[in-house]
């Protein structure tokens, strides 16, 4: 039998949490003034070199690259923010005059990892970018915004760790700084962290494996080697932060992975006990140069990115529960002529909003109830040949234990009726048909 691939899965089950989060997100982002935009699952090789940077773990193991059948190097997206600056620069979306630019992305990442709990393969990121603002208050606003999809998912006990990395003058002379510092002590570090000494040192700063050690404790801070302008920045998005009541922790290691970051970098962090050292379940920052480095305009941009599995780990683990949706109608038919009248009345329910079902293989009516049972429908239809001939039905109210006789033309104002009966109160039926 053929199996799926490595670091890959099915979404069997997990469906409902997908649907939640793509409905926070897509209602969270209207709120904000984020629009949706879908790019290829696959770009050229370049543009992942070029964005991500040559010496990024992304770049050196964990693409997905391929040559088409015309010679072409593909790779698979491994991260959304690289495509979406393509777009942006392709399409002259930086000529809107709605600025700044924000968009948000919800789809499939693909990376060579080694698989383990909150890693895999495929993933899916749910991400926004903002363009043409380099002030604070839009890395503050992009936070709250991250902040505020986990409030509407009413995922508790999640913190805010922010950094600043400053800007190119900062960054230059903090490496610099951080190479001296950490020479002396490069044989105590991991095989992976040596080769990073020269190709990309500030991600020794978040290496798992040497987080504890200490030349990793004692190593300067990003934040004393700032210019007074970035540093000034950081200030600033700590009060606008603060305006809006986003509790946050400056986290002294928080460097991340790709190489494009400048200023502000952030993460939004659950409790360790929920997903051990994959902790982080949104990543960002600022990267005011990529635009530019993509041969776009000089464009400052900020932006985002969420695991949604990392996420539905954690909300699973708090105790959230998708609504399952039930079927509203459930039609038990016997015979070829109730067969016909069953199709047209279900297309009427339907074409009105009522969720409706049926057995299409005619079997007996023991097993169409026990199907029923099985479909949890509120309602049960029973049409056979004297429903015909009467036009009626008989309507089985499932939560209520009333069997009726009804005139067929009369079955979807009676239901709707039964479904919307306690609106105001909220009712369970209602709330599953989206109104309250
Ligand atoms: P990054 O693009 O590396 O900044 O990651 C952003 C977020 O995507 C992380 O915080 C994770 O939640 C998620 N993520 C990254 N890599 C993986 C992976 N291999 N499997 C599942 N989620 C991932």
């Amino acid at each position: 039998m053929i199996q799926k691939m490595k670091g890959t899965y099915d979404i069997t089950r997990d469906i409902g949490f997908y649907l939640e989060i793509e409905k926070a997100i897509r209602k969270v982002s209207r709120l904000y003034n984020v629009e949706e935009i879908r790019t290829p699952h696959f770009e050229s090789r370049e543009l992942f070199h070029r964005s991500v940077g040559e010496n990024s773990d992304i770049v050196t193991k964990e693409t997905y690259d391929f040559e088409d059948r015309g010679g072409r190097v593909n790779t698979l997206r491994p991260e959304g923010t690289a495509g979406i600056v393509r777009a942006l620069i392709e399409n002259k979306l930086y000529a809107d005059p709605r600025t700044p630019i924000k968009r948000y992305y919800v789809g499939s990442m693909f990376r060579y990892e080694r698989p383990q709990k909150g890693r895999f393969r495929e993933f899916r990121q749910f991400g926004a970018e903002s363009f043409g603002s380099k002030h604070p208050s839009q890395d503050a606003e992009m936070i709250d915004y991250a902040m505020n999809i986990l409030r509407a998912l009413k995922l508790k006990n999640v913190r805010v760790h922010i950094n600043s990395l400053g800007g190119e003058a900062s960054k230059k002379t903090y490496k610099e700084a951080l190479k001296a510092h950490l020479e002396p002590h490069l044989d105590t570090l991991c095989q992976e962290c040596q080769t990073r000494y020269e190709t990309n040192p500030l991600r020794i700063l978040d290496c798992k494996k040497d987080k504890d050690k200490e030349a990793i404790k004692t190593a300067p801070r990003t934040l004393d080697y700032l210019t007074k302008e970035d540093a000034a920045h950081f200030e600033a998005l700590k009060s606008y932060l603060e305006a809006m009541k986003v509790d946050y922790k400056v986290d002294h290691s928080l460097v991340r992975g790709l190489d494009y970051y400048t200023h502000t970098v952030f993460e939004l962090q659950v409790s360790e006990d929920l997903l051990g050292q994959q902790n982080a379940i949104c990543g960002g920052g600022r990267y005011d140069t990529l635009v530019e480095d993509l041969d776009g305009p000089p464009t400052p941009a900020v932006g985002f990115a969420f695991g949604l599995e990392r996420l539905i780990v954690a909300l699973k683990e708090n105790g959230f529960e998708p609504l399952s949706p039930s079927l509203h109608t459930y039609f038990i038919i016997m015979g070829d002529t109730a067969r016909v009248k069953a199709m047209s009345l279900m297309h009427r329910l339907r074409t009105g909003g009522i969720t409706c079902d049926a057995d299409f293989t005619e079997r007996s009516m023991k097993a169409q109830f026990k199907q029923s049972a099985h479909q949890n429908a509120r309602f049960v239809v029973i049409i056979g040949e004297d429903e015909v001939a009467n036009g009626t039905v008989n309507l089985k109210d499932q939560r209520e234990g009333i069997e009726t006789s009804v005139p067929m033309n009369a079955l979807y104002g009676t239901l709707m009726e039964r479904l919307t009966r306690n609106t105001n109160a909220g009712c369970k039926d209602c709330k599953e048909k989206g109104e309250s």
